[in-house]
């Protein structure tokens, strides 16, 4: 995830709610089929067995959690006045040349992060409630999602009552998004490229490009609109990578013409280099000066856009018990005494 400043310009109305069948149905499968022992919960299909190994996400089958608090640089409808509640995963599928996360992604084969039961990950959302969090926020959990699952059931039995917004890269499986979509109240999911070159050198996989339209064509599918106010829906986040423009406007257009009445559009372009990879430009005016051009040509006059030339460090450092600028987190005191106890 990328934290910083937006600028909304418009917001939508309407929304769907689950139906309780679905979610016994949904549970009954979690519970009796095998996601870890044969994994293929993202598109890397590694069907490892990973109560015994690791596949490309590098975790197992515990879930493991990097960070807890409140954070308020998400979209300001997501962050509320008090924060968004977030849950970072620790582990992911993807791992992008530009990971700002990468102490917990395992990029570099470090993994920070805490492994928690079932149990402890409810009573982790349940203490974000308490903290005054504006929704349950959990960041890249695709390789978590029948755990993930059991745990806001268990949460929701406990009383735990906050929307839940699915924080995703976009790098998933359909079959595994299809187990947690009734749990989800809204998709915060990227698409960082359309462009098979451009997702091999940002993303680290080209097939994320044939991967990301079956992604959104379901979650329009399944949740064909947003109201923000409500916190139902899809906010469709794109980043400007420097030097791919070209990539920026064919996203734009694809959106334009198929998820525009559907989704609402999150640019960003607040582009940010990590300490162990600072072969990148940052991104410059006017480049950004032309995504504002694109919005005219496809007709684009919803959601929002970072704005350009923000100094604050927004690389996290996970090391800290507070990784983020100290203005915007506060973490969560469960999540410290689970990590007192455990370190
Ligand atoms: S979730 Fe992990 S182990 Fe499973 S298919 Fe994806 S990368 Fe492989």
């Amino acid at each position: 995830m990328r934290t910083s400043s937006f600028s909304s310009f418009l917001l939508k109305k309407d929304s769907s709610l689950p139906m309780l069948s679905d979610f016994a149905k949904i549970l009954e499968m979690v519970n009796t089929s095998s996601f870890y022992s044969d994994c293929k919960l993202c598109p890397n299909m590694c069907q490892v067995n990973r109560y015994e190994a690791k596949g490309r996400c590098r975790t197992g089958s515990l879930p493991v959690v990097a960070w807890s608090g409140l954070h308020k640089g998400e979209e300001p409808p997501i962050s509320g006045e008090n924060g968004s509640g977030m849950i970072f995963f620790s582990g992911c599928p993807l791992h992008c040349a530009f990971c700002q996360n990468i102490q917990i992604s395992g990029g570099d084969s470090s993994l920070l992060g805490l492994e928690v039961s079932e149990d402890e990950l409810s009573d982790m959302m349940i203490a974000l409630e308490e903290m005054g969090a504006h929704s349950l926020n959990l960041v890249t959990g695709t390789h978590f999602i029948p755990s993930i699952v059991n745990a806001i059931e268990k949460s929701r039995k406990k009383g735990m009552g906050l929307k839940v917004v699915w924080n995703s890269s976009g790098y998933e499986s359909v079959e595994a998004l299809s187990l947690i979509d009734e749990y989800i109240d809204l998709y915060l999911l990227d698409c960082k490229s359309l462009d098979r070159d451009v997702s091999a050198r940002f993303a680290g996989l080209g097939k994320y490009a044939d991967n990301i339209i079956p992604v959104m064509d379901f979650i329009k599918q399944r949740k064909p609109r947003t109201d923000l106010d409500n916190l139902s829906g899809t906010v469709l986040r794109h980043l400007l990578f420097p030097g791919e423009i070209k990539s920026t406007r064919s996203v734009l257009e694809y959106f334009s013409k198929h998820y525009k009445d559907n989704f609402v559009l999150s640019m960003m372009v607040q582009f940010v280099p990590p300490r162990e990879n600072p072969g990148f430009e940052k991104v410059s005016e006017e480049e950004y000066d032309e995504i504002i051009s694109y919005f005219d040509e496809f007709g684009i006059e919803d959601g929002f856009i970072q704005e350009l030339g923000d100094d604050i460090p927004w690389i996290p450092d996970f090391r800290r018990d507070n990784p983020f600028p100290l203005s915007f987190a506060t973490p969560s005191p469960y999540f410290l005494s689970l990590k007192k106890e455990r370190l």
